[in-house]
């Protein structure tokens, strides 16, 4: 087999339509049909977001890009940031933070966990912060974050929400109007199913009110969304503008996918990967393994799983020799004792059965004691409720 399925958590498998948007002829960024795509593919970011009054933008980088965006539009020097530290990109965000000159503060629940809301409650209500932030799914840990409380809690205290929902939107349920999540940020190459490449993020009025009030500059050009956001107006009233070039075939790619997910509708998609992620996770039980994230803070878009006694990373490229591709650890602390898993986007059952097979054949592959069929006829159970 040359064409391997692609189970990493970003970039993953992406359908032939999105792809051939990037193989046509490339057209200027103010032709006609160049402004009425971007302009729909902005009103298509409002619907995967739910967010019919938030402003999207639309920006050539990736998901780093994306935070950076929102980070540097909406915190200045000296300001009290809180982080909701749950992995890997948890502690980029503070990092990036640390840089702008934020006073971050790092509200760490143990390793697998999401956040105590009433720790947290406690934090938001000291008065001292303007912002948190909070991953919505860490990456590096499979674990999810409760965003709708944790927005709830922000607004109540007026506390400015930032979400990283790189690895979860499109896959996990976000409401960003309904929940008053204040930003919401995410990357095409991920749950959107887009190749790399492009920052997706839709900030609130609240949001927009607090980038006015700023008492600085935004000290980056490409960094202030307020250089945006002439842009992303004109393109959605379908008028020419420019400050620096669209990634014109990526954003047709976005638009393409971005209809797609509408036309599968938000919560049916939402249904699906929970469906998809409870069947995987039955394999992966039935194989004895177990999952860096607890119960109840699991995510459907990825799962961490600790190898079972014995075995170590050559398990991820025997994987690989079965056909199917993989992520090894990232989190520091554990890195060498996991893997993970990407159930995002196009995955249906067939994805989730060819993975837990290669997974199975894999361990036997390494050697560990491995009963096969098991994973296959328990993930099978799930999908047809027996
Ligand atoms: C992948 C990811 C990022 C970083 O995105 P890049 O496109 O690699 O820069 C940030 N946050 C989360 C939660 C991610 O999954």
């Amino acid at each position: 087999m040359t064409e391997r399925l692609l189970m990493i958590p970003g970039p993953i498998e992406m359908d032939p339509a999105v792809l051939a948007a990037l193989a046509r002829k490339t057209i200027s960024h103010v032709d006609p049909g160049f402004i009425e795509t971007f302009g729909r593919a902005l009103e298509r970011v409002r619907g995967v977001f739910l967010a019919p009054s938030a402003q999207p933008f639309v920006v050539a980088g990736t998901g780093t890009l994306a935070m950076e965006l929102a980070a540097q539009s909406l915190v200045e020097p000296g300001d009290a940031v809180l982080v909701v530290d749950t992995g890997v990109f948890s502690e980029r965000m503070a990092s990036l933070l640390e840089r702008i000159g934020a006073n971050v503060t790092r509200f760490s629940p143990p390793l697998g966990s999401g956040p105590d809301l009433g720790e947290l409650e406690r934090a938001l209500a000291s008065g001292m912060f303007r912002a948190v932030t909070v991953t919505h799914v860490d990456t590096s840990t499979g674990v999810r974050a409760p965003v709708r409380e944790v927005a709830a809690l922000a607004r109540a205290h007026g506390v400015i929400s930032i979400v990283d929902g790189v690895c979860s939107v499109g896959g996990e349920e976000l409401r960003q109007d309904a929940w008053g999540v204040d930003v919401a940020l995410t990357a095409s190459q991920k749950a959107l199913g887009t190749p790399p490449g492009l920052a997706v993020l839709a900030l609130s009025a609240n949001a927009m009110e607090r980038y006015r009030a700023r008492k600085q500059r935004v000290p980056s050009l490409y960094l202030d969304l307020g250089e945006w956001l002439p842009i992303m107006q004109a393109y959605e009233a379908r008028k020419p503008a420019y400050f620096a070039t669209p990634a014109v075939n990526l954003v047709s790619a976005l638009d393409v996918s971005l209809g797609q997910l509408l036309l599968e509708g938000m919560d049916v998609r939402v249904a699906r990967h929970a469906r998809m992620a409870d069947a995987f996770r039955a394999g992966i039980a039935a194989l004895g393994l177990s999952l860096v994230a607890q119960q109840g803070a699991q995510s459907s878009t990825i799962s961490a799983i600790y190898f079972p006694a014995g075995v170590d990373g050559s398990l991820v490229p025997a994987i690989r020799e079965e056909g199917v591709v993989v992520a090894g650890g990232l989190l520091a602390a554990i890195k060498a004792q996991y893997f993970r898993v990407g159930h995002m986007g196009l995955t249906g059952a067939s994805e989730i059965l060819t993975t837990l097979a290669a997974i199975e054949r894999a361990l036997a592959r390494v050697g560990a004691k491995v009963e096969l069929g098991v994973a296959v006829a328990a993930a099978q159970r799930t999908l047809t409720n027996r």
